[in-house]
């Protein structure tokens, strides 16, 4: 099919889905760095993370070396309710630009949670229900995750307990709603339902929360309940392998069509549909088989990869988690009231922090104004409205192909496209308004929280 017209939207079928999830692990040669017991300092074993996570996830998640996990039948069919996603060929965003790059976008935002998230939280629910588990508590920050395991809790008929960041419960009341729809129960965080949430509340008053602090709150509930586990929704192990789905779809189509992307981009949260996209071409270039650039793109107002250190640290503010090796601003960091919800995460996957530091991907950070002219630009040209958090990814794609413009270069581009900014309109609505800030961290307020880092040995 080489010389064929690349279609705009290059289908597979249900066969041309992945049956197994890829584990980029298996492939690395300087593994991350164990997760270890907050108290002993030593790497934590099967035994204590179940008494947080579901038992199959907690094998998925200290295996460092099987290549592949099948792929449950329940879950494969769940998936093709709305995979595989598109993936599309920005033959009009290319026309507008006048680049000779050739630009690609993997579009997860085709389902009711509007973002990739659904791909793990159907696994997570899978094997909670599987355990015979009662329910799952959660956090979510922007509510994408929320909503995304509030669908998959009520397929699987489990309860689903949501912590949410305070500021998105105020500021986003219809995805509450919609959570509430799936029969999630939603607590702004943090509360007084919680011993960690009660702490939090009296150090810091009028806190309108993190990431940080719902997720202690969600595992305190979670190991104080009778048949609860906890699930997360991103930067740990587990996650990015579900992940894989994305990845491996998109090889599949572009393999297809004999296209191999020179540059493949994708923000980076907490690292899930980055690490997800690129793992089948970080596979390939791990085993000396091809070569490709990865570009993790970050908000300037929380820029873990490009501005924290590599280091031990908390993956939540109350300190309750098992500690990971990581690249992070410090667990207390509470990064500026941006309106990209998903990406506010003071730390990143081992996994990608990993392969930052062996200098195997690239991370930028762009500020906020610039990302919106980007979603702007591209909604107006390519008929999907996009996802703050997703408009990172398109901020660094049109910058790449701009400069392909300047070069002649006909490069290709691949950039995930996570989601949909449906529920993101105040934001937009600030940006067209010219309320939106910029605000960026200064070296000595990073500092603050950076000497506050654990020190392991
Ligand atoms: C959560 C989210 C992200 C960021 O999470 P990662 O784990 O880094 O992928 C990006 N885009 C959307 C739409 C999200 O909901």
């Amino acid at each position: 099919m080489k010389n064929e017209k690349i279609p705009y939207n290059i289908y597979l079928n249900e066969a041309e889905m992945p049956t197994a999830w890829y584990n980029l692990r298996a492939d690395m040669k300087n593994k991350p760095a164990p997760l270890l017991n907050p108290a002993t300092h030593l790497p934590v074993t099967e035994n204590e993370l179940s008494n947080i996570f579901c038992e199959e996830l907690v094998k998925q998640e200290l295996d460092c070396d099987t290549p592949y996990f099948e792929i449950p039948e329940e879950i494969r069919n769940f998936y093709k309710m709305y995979r595989p996603s598109p993936l599309v060929r920005a033959y009009c965003l290319e026309k507008k630009l006048d680049t000779p790059a050739h630009i690609y976008y993997k579009f997860e935002g085709n389902n009711t949670s509007g973002s990739h998230k659904l791909n793990s939280a159907i696994a997570q629910a899978y094997y909670a229900k599987k355990q015979g588990l009662k329910g799952v508590t959660t956090e979510t920050g922007a509510g994408q995750w929320g909503t995304a395991l509030s669908m998959a809790c009520s397929y699987f008929d489990l309860e689903c307990k949501v912590f949410m960041v305070k500021c998105s419960y105020e500021q986003k009341p219809f995805r509450r709603e919609v959570m509430r729809t799936y029969g999630a129960s939603v607590t702004p965080s943090p509360s007084t339902e919680t011993e960690v949430g009660k702490k939090i509340l009296k150090e810091h008053p009028g806190t309108t929360g993190s990431l940080g602090c719902a997720i202690s709150e969600a595992v305190e509930k979670a190991v104080t309940s009778e048949g609860y586990r906890y699930v997360l929704g991103s930067v740990l192990n587990q996650v990015l392998l579900h992940q894989t789905v994305i990845g491996l779809e998109t090889k599949t189509a572009l393999d297809k069509y004999g296209i191999k992307p020179d540059i493949i981009i994708g923000c980076a949260g907490g690292g899930s549909n980055l690490g997800g996209l690129i793992a089948p071409f970080m596979g390939e270039k791990l085993r000396g088989e091809a070569d490709y650039r990865f570009i993790a793109v970050e908000p300037a107002s929380c820029p873990s990869l490009t501005r924290g250190v590599f280091a031990y640290d908390f993956c939540d503010t109350g300190k309750v988690c098992p500690l990971a090796k990581m690249y992070t601003l410090g667990c207390d960091f509470i990064p500026s009231a941006n309106h990209a919800g998903g990406l506010r995460y003071h730390g990143m996957s081992s996994i990608l922090s990993q392969l930052y530091h062996d200098g195997l991907m690239e991370a930028v950070s762009v500020a906020q104004t610039n990302v919106f002219d980007a979603a702007e630009q591209f909604a107006r040209i390519e008929g999907i409205l996009p996802a703050p958090e997703s408009s990172h990814a398109i901020r660094v794609a049109i910058d790449e192909a701009l400069k392909c413009k300047e070069t002649g270069e006909e490069k290709t581009i691949v950039f995930g496209l996570t989601g949909t900014g449906y529920f993101d309109m105040v934001a937009y609505e600030k940006y067209h308004n010219k309320e939106m800030s910029d605000y960026i961290p200064t070296d000595d307020e990073l500092k603050v929280y950076l000497d506050k880092l654990p020190s392991i040995d």
